[in-house]
């Protein structure tokens, strides 16, 4: 076979499989928002025979043939052309897929599906007992996974490959050590500070249906494209792509907290502006994919946070809410700004401020660390849990729900997936100051509503780019240096300090 047909062939396979896949990631939509009550059983069936086609696509024997075809060949010479990355991801995926022994994927896809409703049941009654021996065999069979698809310093790093690729374990840990360190003793300060923003201003009566208006027009007005995509209620908000021309969103309204749809809506928009931006020329292939998940986060975060939450946009946006809201009757912009900025330490990842929420991330990394190190074991997680929230955060959970069972990832096998969300942070700092110094005072722009420019910079640094170079490299080749916690360190402290006049 000559290596042109069989890149076209590969090519070929592999954006047929990406079309399954989109079906799935449609019927995945469906379940987390209007199925009915009575659909689940048969929807779980039909996501089994679809895991069972993709799995047996991913690894069929002839990606193997067509990879040793292409092998080589003059067209694959520019490391940073099309093909040559898609070969590359495709290899990298082939040969890591074919490391996994079939009935180890399967025992692993039964576990975490066994763990995501063990932790749904344990969880609402509370019960780390009955909880706890559902994620020691997901841990146990993690560490198998991670020993089959192999790694060079530790078991971890191949955990990370999966969600990160590059990344590694001890590169995280110097991440945290500065970043907890600067954010802790920022957070003291900011608690001492005698200027407090006002309490209560976004837990006022906010009808949900002016809500889901309000939220619809300002997402639009910031870039996302509501003609190729849509917003949904639900309990836990996602983005999630179908294909081009259809990157959907969700966000969750609460009558008498706004901030919850509102941020939450810009942050998904953020993922779903990523996605808009992914060239459609090369759907289904690495080159029309986003270059990790870390990465994903910066998009969101930078929306949500970086811009979000600035004076800025709120001078624009706040007219906008005030003519919808009469619960914002008598609030100032700067006094609703400071409302949105208000840091608070809490024992719950999800509702956390935009400061201590790295706080967070640290206790989960530090503790995943040490399980796949064989430090800690599984039955002694509430433990450690509870004594890094009290130092870290001086907070103690009165129970495991607010504790050590809050989140659903370890219980979906999801381990080395934490780190992305502070990566995402490093990231969006990275970006945020280099796309500043480029483009000059944001603020000023935003105030006058302009986000185009932003978002046209993001697409031609990060978004053209799909998966072509590894994550802290396109963060590098973006910036002009490469990504450290140093610059969010930076960023906090000047937005932070700004805020409660330090
Ligand atoms: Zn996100």
């Amino acid at each position: 076979m000559n290596p042109e047909n069989a890149y076209a062939e590969l090519r070929q396979f592999q954006i047929e499989t990406a079309y399954y896949h989109s079906l799935g990631a449609l019927a995945g939509w469906d379940q987390r928002t209007y199925i009915p009550r009575k659909g689940h059983e048969h929807r779980a069936r039909q996501f089994a025979a679809l895991a069972q086609l993709l799995h047996r696509r991913r690894t069929d024997p002839r990606i193997g043939e067509w990879l040793d075809a292409v092998s080589g060949a003059d067209f694959l010479s520019d490391p940073a052309a099309p093909a040559a990355v898609n070969v590359r991801e495709w290899r990298r995926v082939y040969e890591r897929s074919r490391r996994v022994p079939e009935e180890l994927a399967v025992a692993l896809a039964q576990a975490q599906s066994e763990g995501e409703s063990a932790w749904e049941q344990f969880r609402r009654a509370d019960d780390w007992e009955g909880f706890w021996p559902y994620l020691k065999r997901l841990v146990d069979l993690t560490r198998e996974y991670a020993e089959a698809v192999g790694y060079e310093s530790e078991a971890y790093d191949a955990l990370l490959e999966d969600y990160e690729p590059g990344e590694r374990a001890a590169r995280l840990q110097e991440v945290f050590a500065l970043l907890g360190r600067e954010t802790r003793s920022l957070l003291e300060a900011v608690l001492a500070s005698p200027q407090q923003p006002p309490a209560g201003v976004l837990e006022r009566d906010y009808p949900v249906e002016v809500q889901a208006r309000v939220v619809r027009e300002l997402v639009g007005r910031i870039g996302y494209d509501l003609e190729a995509g849509r917003i949904d209620p639900t309990t836990h908000p996602f983005e999630l792509s179908v294909g081009p021309g259809d990157v959907r969103i969700t966000t969750r309204y609460y009558p008498d907290y706004l901030g919850a749809a509102l941020f939450g809506a810009i942050h998904e928009a953020g993922h779903a502006m990523y996605e808009q931006g992914l060239p459609a020329e090369h759907w289904g292939t690495p080159m029309g994919e986003a270059a990790g998940m870390g990465v994903h986060e910066s998009q969101s975060r930078l929306w949500e946070n970086a811009v979000g939450r600035s004076l800025g946009f709120w001078r624009h946006f706040y007219p906008l809410l005030q003519e919808n809201f009469s619960s914002l009757a008598g609030v100032g912009l700067e006094e609703f700004h400071r409302a949105a900025n208000a840091v608070r330490p809490s024992l719950i990842r999800v509702e956390a401020d935009e400061l201590t929420y790295n706080l967070h991330i640290q206790i989960r990394f530090e503790l995943e660390l040490a399980l796949f190190r064989r430090e800690l074991d599984v039955a002694d997680l509430p433990g450690a849990w509870n004594e890094k929230y009290r130092d870290y955060l001086g907070v103690e959970p009165p129970d495991y729900k607010s504790g050590v069972m809050q989140d659903v990832h370890w219980a979906a096998g999801l381990f080395g997936y934490f780190p992305t969300y502070t990566l995402g942070n490093v990231y969006a700092a990275e970006l945020y100051g280099a796309a500043r110094a480029e483009l000059g005072d944001f603020e000023e722009a935003f105030a006058r509503g302009e986000f185009a420019p932003l978002l046209e910079w993001l697409r031609g640094r990060i978004h053209a780019h799909g998966r072509r170079y590894q994550p802290r490299r396109l963060i590098e080749l973006a910036t002009g240096r490469p990504p450290g916690a140093g610059t969010l360190v930076a960023y906090l402290r000047e937005r932070f300090g700004n805020l409660y006049g330090l």
